[in-house]
């Protein structure tokens, strides 16, 4: 019986991974959950797998309905609350794998923390890898637990790679769907949050899809793969694809290349992160028919049209804290335009200000970083106040 904990259970990977944990009930066992707020998706999974702990992320006086309902339904299930109560669920339940499905860099702490307890990591979050990558590899190889990626690209880039000598490797070739804008040739300012959600191919959460269709989510891709498979960001290479069949390719020195396939379904490499290194018959995924398939499409990626693809790479190429800066810049840009506040183009010149603003840090560390990652939020906060005044 494999034991998992799901951080941000109650979103879009967390919903996907319980329902696999369900399917799989016999060979795992959900003995921790956490979600942001969302309390009634949580009852229903609490009743479903009896969790031996629980985190509501926020504070604690946001919940006294759900504390008297846990006190009559489920009075054995340890509760927590707020950041610091994420890492306490984490490391004191005894667990052989973390699922870590919440979004941007509040996932940090927590995964440390199930690191440091020898937790595996499914890892559904690129944003931390982005931003202290090198950080959590070495943490990881010294407590001697696996970072088994989540992300379909790279699980597919994992699975094309397993049992193969790494330094073989020539490049890695990640496919993008393009997201929705790939061929438009309107005014992209005037793209709105209602048109950049309606994603072709995946269904995600938002920020994800914001980050789609700007191509960040590709960027950040690029920058993750660089890290958890040890290539520079030069030897990885996007190319677009717009039907999702093929997940990516590992390109080897004899001028092999393989490919993952299968039907765009997250369920697929959340599963094979659970049941690692096991594969085990799945009723979600549908079977590729070939046959039926009647054309595959690749494309190069349009790095003017889409500058968030070029500023992830010049962050990857400047390194140090720059990564970092490019994360929590893009973060607090597409919150921003979510909410309506900025234009869409905003995004890229406001990731790019706030790089150029920060360009001199060239310190690591986990705790460096995490102050760069705040002072570039606090930037990036006081240039969206500008962009909306300019919009006024
Ligand atoms: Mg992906």
């Amino acid at each position: 019986m494999k034991k998992v904990i799901i951080l941000g259970s109650s979103g879009s990977i967390g919903l996907q991974t319980a329902d696999i944990c369900l399917q799989l009930k016999d060979k795992i066992s959900v003995v921790g959950l956490s979600v942001r707020s969302k309390t009634e998706v949580l009852k229903k999974q609490i009743k479903t797998f009896k969790p031996k702990a629980i985190c509501l992320e926020e504070s604690a006086d946001n919940f006294s309905n759900f504390k008297n309902w846990i006190k009559i339904n489920s009075p054995k299930t340890k509760l927590f609350f707020g950041a610091v109560g994420l890492e306490k669920l984490v490391s004191s339940v005894e667990a052989d794998t973390l699922v870590a499905a919440i979004v941007g860099a509040a996932a940090l702490k927590p995964i440390i923390a199930a690191i440091k307890t020898k937790k595996n990591i499914a890892l559904a979050n690129k944003e931390i890898v982005v931003m202290a990558g090198a950080e959590i590899m070495k943490l990881a190889a010294e407590n001697g637990v696996s970072i088994l990626p989540v992300d379909s690209e790279h699980s597919a880039v994992f699975q094309c790679s397993r049992g193969e000598d790494k330094k073989q490797i020539k490049n890695i070739i990640l496919t993008a769907s393009g997201g929705p804008f790939y061929k438009y040739d309107g005014d992209f300012s005037k793209i709105t949050a209602d048109k950049a959600l309606k994603h072709p191919t995946w269904k995600m959460g938002r920020k994800i899809t914001i980050d789609s269709a700007t191509l960040m989510n590709k960027g950040l891709e690029a920058i993750e793969a660089s890290v958890l498979f040890g290539l520079p960001i030069d030897r990885i290479k996007i190319v677009i694809h717009p039907q999702s069949i093929i997940h990516s390719l590992v390109e080897y020195v004899d001028g092999a290349a393989l490919a993952q396939l299968s039907n765009p379904d997250m369920r697929l490499p959340i599963q094979y992160a659970l049941t690692y290194p096991r594969r085990m018959p799945s009723k979600f995924i549908k079977p590729l028919n070939l046959a039926a398939l009647s054309k595959l499409e690749f494309f190069e990626p349009d790095f003017k049209k889409f500058p968030c693809l070029k500023l992830a790479y010049s962050a990857a190429n400047a390194g140090g804290a720059q990564p970092a800066i490019l994360n929590a810049a893009n973060e607090t840009a597409v919150e921003a335009f979510l909410d309506g506040r900025i234009l869409f183009t905003d995004i890229a010149k406001i990731v790019e200000k706030t790089m150029k603003l920060f360009k001199g840090i060239k310190k690591t560390g986990i705790d460096s970083l995490i102050e760069a990652d705040l002072a570039a939020r606090k930037k990036a906060h006081s240039l969206i106040e500008s962009a909306e005044s300019n919009l006024k």
